[in-house]
């Protein structure tokens, strides 16, 4: 599931490997990835452009182009965008395969096939754009705003991390790491934070992040960079999917599965207490 992290990385990736290049053909196997213009459209658009550049924004991956367009992928589950040909090639569960200059070839695979695409115009990037939240790890992200946005919310916590239009390029995997790191209950309701726990959670979703890109990105399934390696960070994740595991605080608790907001959700009980204090008057009275 690319978050920011591992979308961040594949930006990287393709600037250090794939700008400069020019397209010299598209291929389309699998008409559902286009979400705009039409797949024939597209793939005729992408004809003998030139790759300038290459920007994230929340999980949104947009390559440059000369054309003044912009290729846009939502890589949602498990998209992958690979210079190296799969391994399961002949053709299994890739979508489309950009033909470069210079014989690479930029290989989109997706075996879960929810990867979408759009060639957009500058105007129409825009508009895609304009809904998301800030950027967590840009100067613009600060606490007041995110207390700001949230605190009179009665909203469980863990949904409204997930929010794009709150903050950008969180997900599921993220923020369960957040939410531990915090000390805060995935259903806690957003109005019932003290001061303090704003801070330590702006501070869990900044660290937390920062540490995926640092490390690569999170491969628990499907995510591999743009040279099919996977990312680092699973080995630093302490609660997500480590249900039935030993809290690793120490607590003497376990790690436990919920679903919080529709989304399978780990966390300590033991460490993240729903109740206690203030919020627990709080929260049986609400
Ligand atoms: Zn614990």
């Amino acid at each position: 599931m690319p978050e920011l992290p591992e979308v961040e990385t594949i930006k990287e990736d393709l600037r250090e490997l794939v700008v400069g290049s020019a397209v010299e053909r598209a291929e389309v196997f699998d008409p559902a990835l286009v979400e705009q213009p039409s797949a024939a459209e597209f793939a005729r658009r992408l004809d003998g452009v030139r790759i300038t550049g290459a920007r994230r924004r929340a999980k949104h991956l947009i390559v440059e182009l000369d054309s003044g367009d912009a290729l846009v992928f939502q890589l949602k589950i498990g998209g992958q965008l690979l210079l190296v040909p799969p391994v399961e090639e002949p053709r299994t569960a890739v979508m489309c395969i950009l033909h470069l200059d210079g014989g690479g070839r930029l290989f989109l695979r997706d075996q879960t096939g929810f990867t979408r695409a759009r060639l957009l115009d500058a105007g129409e990037l825009e508009v895609r754009l304009s809904a998301l939240g800030p950027e967590p790890l840009e100067e613009g992200f600060a606490v007041e705003y995110l207390r700001g946005a949230l605190e009179s919310r009665r909203a469980q916590i863990k949904p409204l991390i997930l929010d794009q239009k709150v903050v950008a390029g969180v997900g599921n995997i993220y923020a369960d790491e957040i939410l531990f790191d915090a000390r805060l209950h995935p259903r806690r309701k957003a109005n019932t934070l003290s001061e303090a726990e704003w801070r330590t959670l702006y501070e869990a979703i900044r660290e937390n992040l920062a540490a995926g890109v640092e490390h690569r990105g999170t491969t628990v399934r499907l995510y591999r960079d743009v040279l099919n390696r996977p990312g680092e960070h699973q080995n630093y994740l302490r609660v997500f999917e480590k249900h039935g595991e030993p809290c690793p605080e120490g607590c003497e608790g376990e790690v436990v599965q919920e679903k919080v907001g529709g989304r399978p959700t780990h966390f300590c009980p033991g460490c993240q207490r729903l109740s206690g204090g203030e919020q627990e008057q709080r929260l049986t009275f609400a």
